[in-house]
């Protein structure tokens, strides 16, 4: 059983009300399996669409341990929506005994790996979304979704 970042799948829960589907190699790679779509924005109360955020400063694991604020666009504190949503995640994985969760690249909550600086201009830094930081204290693997679905 795998978790995956809704919007890969299709789902238009992105910021701007958008999905992040790549190419049916996606679909084909996870047939088969069961893959359970997880939006962590929505589940911590964003609306869709929504504008666009990234954590200032640090990553994930700051965000959980309080060192930094994720704010949006319009310098709006979303920090609690943000960790809501990865402990709603982290109930669903423990729920379905889900060990995997796939993540959308650079996303502020879905990521692995690299995340947006903080300056809203395109630009990434090492480190961690919200939601990978808190799965992977828990023991959940993550994957990013660049080493599973062919662009
Ligand atoms: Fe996709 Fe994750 Fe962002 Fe939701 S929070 S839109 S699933 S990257």
């Amino acid at each position: 059983m795998k978790l995956i970042s809704a919007c890969l799948l299709g789902i238009k829960c992105t910021w701007d009300g958008t999905d992040k589907y790549r190419n049916e190699r996606a679909i084909e790679i996870l047939k088969g399996e069961i893959v359970i779509p997880v939006c962590p924005e929505q589940l911590g109360g964003l609306k869709t669409p929504r504008p666009p955020q990234e954590i200032q400063g640090g990553s994930g694991e700051d965000i959980l341990d309080g060192r930094f604020k994720v704010k949006n666009i319009n310098g709006e504190d979303v920090t609690q929506a943000f960790i809501r949503g990865a402990e709603e995640t982290l109930r669903i994985a423990k729920l379905l005994k889900a060990s995997q969760f796939i993540g959308k690249s650079r996303s502020p909550s879905c990521a692995c790996g690299q995340i947006y600086d903080g300056t809203f201009s395109n630009k990434w830094v090492d480190g961690d979304g919200v939601t990978v930081a808190l799965l992977k204290r828990n023991g959940i693997e993550v994957i990013p979704e660049e080493e599973l679905i062919p662009r």
